[in-house]
């Protein structure tokens, strides 16, 4: 069924990651998407390969393709002009305002020539921030909230998806202020974006990419799609996407395959440094980094933007993987090995917890065990949903003599020891804290993995930590009974029993 330009209906959700349809005229784009860059002056990789990699959506400047096409691509339509039969976006030359100053369009004149060249969505003439001082941010959003405040008027009825897009990059309440614009006048715009991170994402500075696309998504409705400009490594990609950014565009593919540079799962690396191509996408399976560097500059350029494609691909269909198995956080544990700004903005997960709680899926219909490595799954927001559940649990439940056990073995059924009487029967484990009988096999109790033999010592000071906490909070004055056993359950056991203030017992 066709539906209007614009509307997005979101399919499934894990973290704050989801999987949506956004609807345009030429079609329907599933999200998370990526949009290939399609350079109006010069097409190493021809378009048709591009929806072969599996894209069915690219991006295209609208301020050049006036600049080099004028009225022509009004009367063919952008498709023609650039070859590429699928949705179409078309930037409006914001981004060229950064690179070389000022642009010399208005916002009705590129407004009304992305709607004549027949954009499937379109992006308003936003001044983006870039990396600036904080007066010049500042300038740049409120100059952003004017035009977008303009723009309501002008793109009133249209059959275009309209990106209004969010700026104050690097500056939190900026951001926010910027975001709070957004969200006013999001009624009339289809999409929103994220602006202006382009240039920290060039130096690896993903902790303020994350902590921009927090600052903005805790405040932009949930029911809009967002995209992330400038965002083409699979790592960041990630990260975002489990932030609940939907849709990313950079010519990164294009431009690291002009300097003979590969995208992999874990940064980026020149050709000529490899024996071996860590990848097997149809190009990386047919030649090796010689063969590559032996062919003419032309055919290498075209191979690897393709690779360079591939690995893009790659890293999104991961994430809807994750997303649909409801082991989004678990994806992030892993990438965020690969590359040390991705583990520093992984690191800040923990004080975006409020908003993953609220986005987090508690479970879904399959259930997947939740895998817990080191101190990061402390952060785990499913664990953190847990412990609410059990906060609320306890102050249903009255009692004034507690027995605490230990878990006996991560994953196994929880053991029903004699039926439940007076006193409350608990069993203290790494990562959820601790499980009450009765609530023993609801989900995650039995459904969580973690590395038995080794906990690390952060985490079962953790878990003594809460476990006090929890019965102080609870239980004040309860007669408290610890018993123990090997290996993490004698070393939590004791620290559980000094927090209380009780013998060993
Ligand atoms: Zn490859």
């Amino acid at each position: 069924m066709t539906k209007t330009p614009g509307a997005f209906e979101i399919k499934d959700v894990d973290l704050a990651g989801r999987i949506g349809r956004l609807h345009t005229r030429s079609g329907v784009v599933e999200t998370p998407a990526f949009f290939p860059v399609i350079d109006i002056y010069r097409q190493d990789l021809p378009p048709d390969m591009i929806r072969e990699a599996g894209f069915n959506q690219a991006i295209t400047n609208a301020y050049l393709t006036l600049k080099r096409f004028g009225e022509k691509a009004a009367e063919k339509g952008i498709h023609e002009i650039i070859g590429f039969h699928g949705v179409v976006m078309t930037d409006s030359g914001a981004y060229q305002m950064l690179e070389y100053g000022e642009v010399d369009v208005d916002q009705e004149t590129i407004i009304r020539y992305q709607e004549r060249i027949r954009s499937d969505i379109g992006v308003i003439l936003d001044v983006p921030t870039g990396m600036a001082s904080y007066e010049k941010a500042r300038e740049s959003v409120y100059a952003t909230i004017k035009r977008a405040e303009e723009a309501v008027e002008l793109i009133k009825d249209s059959p275009i998806v309209w990106v209004l897009p969010v700026q104050g990059a690097g500056y939190r309440d900026l951001v926010e202020a910027s975001a709070e614009a957004a969200r006013r006048l999001a009624p009339s715009y289809g999409m929103l974006g994220i602006g202006g991170l382009t240039v920290y994402m060039e130096q690896y500075d993903y902790l303020t990419v994350v902590e921009t696309i927090h600052a903005a998504k805790r405040i932009l409705p949930g029911g809009k799609p967002v995209h992330l400009f400038g965002a083409g490594h699979p790592l960041i990609i990630t990260l975002a996407i489990a932030l609940g950014v939907d849709a990313f565009d950079s010519a990164s593919y294009i431009l690291y395959a002009r300097d003979d540079r590969i995208i992999t799962d874990y940064g980026v690396e020149r050709l000529d440094r490899l024996e071996y191509l860590p990848c097997t996408c149809p190009v990386c399976s047919k030649y090796t980094p010689r063969e590559l560097l032996e062919m003419s500059k032309e055919e290498r350029v075209k191979l690897l933007a393709l690779h360079n494609l591939y690995a893009i691909r790659r890293a999104i269909d991961r994430a809807k993987q994750a997303i649909r198995e409801g082991r989004l956080w678990e994806l992030l544990e892993e990438i965020s090995r690969k590359h040390p700004a991705a583990y520093e903005a992984f690191r800040a997960f923990k004080d975006f917890k409020e908003y993953l709680e609220s986005t987090t899926p508690y479970s879904k219909g399959v259930v997947r065990g939740l895998r817990l490595y080191g101190e990061e799954s402390l952060s785990h927001p499913k664990i953190q949903l847990y412990r609410k559940r059990i906060e609320e649990y306890a102050r249903g439940r009255r009692t004034d003599r507690i027995i605490l056990k230990p878990y006996p073995k991560g994953g196994d059924e929880c053991p029903r020891s004699q039926p439940p009487g007076e006193a409350l029967t608990a069993y203290y484990t790494p990562y959820l804290g601790i499980i009450p009988e009765e609530l023993c096999g609801t989900y995650p109790t039995i459904h969580f993995n973690y590395p038995e033999r080794r906990v690390p010592k952060a985490v079962v000071e953790e878990l003594a930590e809460y476990v006090a906490g929890f019965i102080k909070t609870h239980y004040p004055g309860a007669h408290v009974t610890v018993e123990d056993g090997e290996g993490w359950r004698l070393q939590a056991a004791r620290l559980i029993r000094e927090r209380l203030g009780l013998q060993d017992q």
